[in-house]
This record gives C-alpha cells, sequence and structure tokens, in this order.
C-alpha cells in the first residue's frame, strides 16, 4: 500500500490481510471476471508467477484499500480522483462545487506564509477563475458532525448507565467517526466487536456532500445530478471515504429515488472527489500563477463559517475537537457544569494520548481521551476488547499529531523538519478563528430549522448518519498466513 494512506492502513498487521501473490479479496468475495470493461472499472492482477493471470476488475468502491494489491488501490484514486478529472468537470454542464477542510487551509497557509482567512480567500477567486461554481468551508459542515455526535453521546450515556449488562446495553466509550483510515482499519483487521463504539455520525465531508446534494443543490437550481462536489483534505484516506456505497445514493430523472429497482436510477456520490492539499499546490503552480498577489474576493457564506465582519469561526482542535465539543456538552447537559477557558487535557503516555476529566462530589464521571497515531490506537482497542476500557469517549485519529500531519499535507519545504512543520501548522490552524460552538452557528440552525428538524431526528439520522461493516476475512487469506 502507499505510503500516501495513513499509518493504520500502512500497518503490518493489514499486509497480512491478504498477501500480494493471492488474488484480490474483492474476487474472493464472489466477483466474476467480466468480459468487458465497465466505466470506473480497473484490471487488478495478481502479482507473481502463480496463479494463473486470471484477470478481475474491481471498482473504486469495491476496493478495500487491504493492501494486497500494492498499487491498485493508487492507480484507482489517481485516474478517477486526480487532478485531471477535476479539470475535466469544469466547464462541463455540471455546476462544480469545491468544499475546503481547515487542515488543507492551514497547509496552504504555512506553504504561502499568509494567514488561512487570505488563503481562503485566495483560493475562492483562484478556483472561481477556473470556472468553479462555489467555495465552501467544511468547518461548517463539521459543526453539523459535532452537534449530531453530542446528541448520540448523551443518548448512549444514559442508555449505558441505565441499563443492567445485558446485550442490548449502549457501548462506551463512543469512538469518534471521522477518521477513513481508523474505519477501515476498524472494519478490516478488528470487525464486528468494535463496530458498535464507533459513534454513527457522517464525517465533515460526507456531512458537507449531503448537505450540498440533498439540500442546497435546490437553493442553487441544480438537481444533484448536476453538481460535481470536490472536496480538500489532508489525506488520501478521504477519498477512499467517499468512495463508500454508504455515501452513493440513487436519481432517477433528476429526482432522489430510494427503491432504484428498475435499474434506470444514476448512483450519486454525496463527494465526487477528493483532492489533497499537496495535489490543490500541484494545481496552482501548474497555472504558473502568482497565488500571494491574487485578490481576496468575497466568500461563499451560504455554507461558510465565516461571520459579517469576515472572521472565521469554529471549534479549535486540528483534528475536529470532537472529544472537547462533547466533553463540554455532556458536562453541561448530564451534571449541569459549565467549563469555562481550555480544557485541561493531561499527557498520559505521549503527546498523541492525552486525556481529561470532569469529577463531581470527588468522582470521576466523565473520561475522554485523544488517542492518535496507530500505536496509541492498537492499545486503546485492546483494552476494550478486554473490557478494561475506562473512558466515556475517544476521539481516535489514525494519523501521530491528527489531521494536520495528514498524509496528503503539502511537505515540510526544504531545510524544515516535519516536526516543525506539524508545529507551524498547529499556530496557524487557528489564526484569525474565533472559537465558537456548533450550537450556536446560524447556518447550522438554518439547515436543521428548513430541513433536518432537530438534531437526532429521524430525517437526521436518515441523512447525517452512516453505518460501518465488518469485512470477513477470506479461508484464502487465512489459509495463507498459517
Ligand atoms: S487493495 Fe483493493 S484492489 Fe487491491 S487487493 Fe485489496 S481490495 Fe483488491
Ligand atoms: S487522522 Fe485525519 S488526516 Fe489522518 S487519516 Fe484520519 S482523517 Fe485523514
Amino acid at each position: 500500500m502507499s505510503h500516501k494512506f495513513s499509518p493504520a492502513l500502512r500497518s503490518a498487521d493489514l499486509s497480512d490481510f491478504i498477501a500480494p501473490s493471492q488474488n484480490c479479496i474483492v474476487s474472493l468475495k464472489g466477483l466474476k471476471p467480466k468480459t468487458e470493461k465497465a466505466e470506473n472499472e480497473y484490471m487488478i492482477k495478481p502479482i507473481g508467477k502463480s496463479p494463473p493471470p486470471e484477470v478481475v476488475k474491481v471498482s473504486l468502491k469495491d476496493c478495500l484499500a487491504c493492501s494486497g494489491c500494492i498499487t491498485s488501490a493508487e492507480t484507482v484514486m489517481l485516474e478517477k480522483q486526480s487532478l485531471e478529472e477535476f479539470i475535466s468537470h469544469i466547464n462541463s454542464e455540471e455546476a462544480v462545487i469545491v468544499s475546503v477542510s481547515p487542515q488543507s487551509r492551514a497547509s496552504l497557509a504555512a506553504y504561502f506564509d499568509l494567514s488561512p482567512a487570505q488563503v481562503f480567500r485566495k483560493l475562492t477567486a483562484f478556483f472561481k477563475s477556473l470556472g468553479v461554481r462555489a467555495v465552501y468551508d467544511t468547518s461548517c459542515s463539521r459543526d453539523i458532525s459535532l452537534v449530531e455526535s453530542c446528541y448520540e453521546f448523551i443518548s448512549r450515556y444514559k442508555k449505558h448507565h441505565s441499563a443492567g449488562d445485558g446485550e442490548n446495553v449502549s457501548k462506551l466509550p463512543m469512538i469518534s467517526s471521522a477518521c477513513p483510515g481508523w474505519i477501515c482499519y476498524a472494519e478490516k483487521t478488528l470487525g464486528s466487536f468494535i463496530l458498535p463504539y464507533i459513534c454513527s455520525v457522517k464525517s465533515p465531508q460526507q456531512v458537507m456532500g449531503t448537505v450540498i446534494k440533498h439540500h442546497i443543490s435546490k437553493k442553487l437550481g441544480y438537481t444533484p445530478d448536476k453538481i460535481f462536489h470536490v472536496t480538500v483534505m489532508p489525506c488520501y484516506d478521504k477519498k477512499l471515504e467517499a468512495a463508500r456505497d454508504d455515501f452513493v445514493f440513487s436519481v432517477d430523472h433528476g429526482e432522489e429515488n430510494d427503491a432504484d429497482d428498475d435499474g434506470s436510477a444514476m448512483k450519486i456520490p454525496e463527494v465526487d472527489i477528493v483532492l489533497t492539499s499537496g495535489e490543490v499546490l500541484d494545481l496552482i503552480q501548474s497555472k504558473s500563477i502568482d497565488f500571494k498577489a491574487l485578490v481576496d474576493v468575497p466568500l461563499d457564506r451560504l455554507l461558510t463559517n465565516v461571520d459579517d465582519k469576515g472572521l472565521f469561526y469554529g471549534v479549535s482542535g486540528g483534528s475536529g475537537g470532537y472529544a472537547e465539543t462533547i466533553f463540554r456538552y455532556a458536562a453541561k447537559n448530564l451534571f449541569n457544569r459549565d467549563i469555562e477557558g481550555p480544557l485541561q487535557f493531561r499527557i498520559i503516555r505521549n503527546s498523541d494520548f492525552q486525556e481529561v476529566v470532569l469529577e463531581v462530589d470527588g468522582k470521576v464521571v466523565l473520561k475522554f481521551a485523544l488517542c492518535y497515531g496507530f500505536r496509541n490506537l492498537r492499545n486503546v482497542v485492546q483494552k476494550i476488547s478486554k473490557g478494561k476500557s475506562e473512558y466515556d469517549f475517544l476521539e481516535i485519529m489514525a494519523c501521530p499529531s491528527g489531521c494536520l500531519n495528514g498524509g496528503g499535507q503539502i511537505k515540510p519545504v526544504a531545510g524544515q523538519s516535519a516536526n516543525n512543520l506539524i508545529q507551524q501548522l498547529g499556530n496557524v490552524y487557528m489564526q484569525d478563528v474565533l472559537i465558537a460552538s456548533p450550537f450556536d452557528n446560524a447556518i447550522v440552525k438554518n439547515i436543521y430549522a428548513e430541513w433536518l428538524g432537530q438534531p437526532g431526528s429521524e430525517k437526521s439520522r436518515m441523512y447525517m448518519h452512516t453505518q460501518y461493516h465488518p469485512i470477513v476475512k477470506s479461508i484464502a487469506s487465512e489459509l495463507h498466513n498459517w
């Protein structure tokens, strides 16, 4: 597997899932070789001298990024989620919309020595000069993801503490779901025991895709199939997330169609392609423009966390601020405690494993942790499997140092160390950004008022939540590892 993926996807443990000498796991799941190559399908050839080269065809959605095939996942993404693909959709009859993550904004800001606000304005000018219809900010969709996660945590916590030890007891710790590197690892190597612990709320990327294709498209006057939605993210893992079947819906003659039984419906992804921060830098450089000299243009405020004075707002936390936001919300709603000022996280083993507790009358009532990087992740999962975890919530991120250090971020410049760059990104990330609760976000309130109803409502659950699927190891791969 490519070095571009997060460490959890690259880990040695994943390599034993299927060995390079075997057929693709997808073919072992029962896909038959086909005679004609359909759109979005790629030829995957077994590596090594034997078995005989029976060719199977695997789409991006089928690929499990299992590391069994060394280059296929990378090839698929380079072809289907590439700059060329992005350019080919501009000036087509589709409206191209770009949603930029705050981590990518910080990466470009550090590279160009600008503030994140300046970068966002220049990036908007740049994309619009290419023909992009609108540029949005995934801090905005992240606020919906955070609100839904807060509600889910309260519900789980109450059920967990009111139920007995029966099978239906709600699982704690609740584990964050925004990192596809972690989700992929959980589904493929940990399987069904861990999945009930994972929060069902979609990641900010997929919430943005859902909001744009199901709701904002109508405001803009487009049917979902006429919008080409591109996200700019800090990692390659997000490309695989966008390609999950769970994040595709059906449209028949421009109308959403859940039934999809006559085969005429089109499959529409919430996110059409994902570009990394580094790929966007490549695009800027390929156009030979002076990015810093671009004029600052007004932002598209429909889905961007920017106030009347032009200041950005949002939660702190380079990996989305899930632990902090849910902790504050739970302290207030479960124990009537307002927490002023920054949360006091305590480093446990290393800076990538930190915890925070709430004590009431000398008793710990909430215990949350940030757990970044594969080594820490594996330790906490082991404890959960043995029933020894003390945590109520875990913000798990596959990359050491979290999303600011994603594999798709712009690399350190000559003479700069990786650690130095992470520090710089940490400083830049919240520069000129007002810290604000997602519950106070007027855009989010409006989306609930116009479309979703209440957080946790049936409609919210339908559109903003997802499911996870254990991937069963094939007998062939098990035998191979004997
Ligand atoms: S990486 Fe994807 S294509 Fe390659 S063997 Fe795994 S599932 Fe198949
Ligand atoms: S930690 Fe963040 S950057 Fe790294 S794989 Fe997960 S979502 Fe992507």
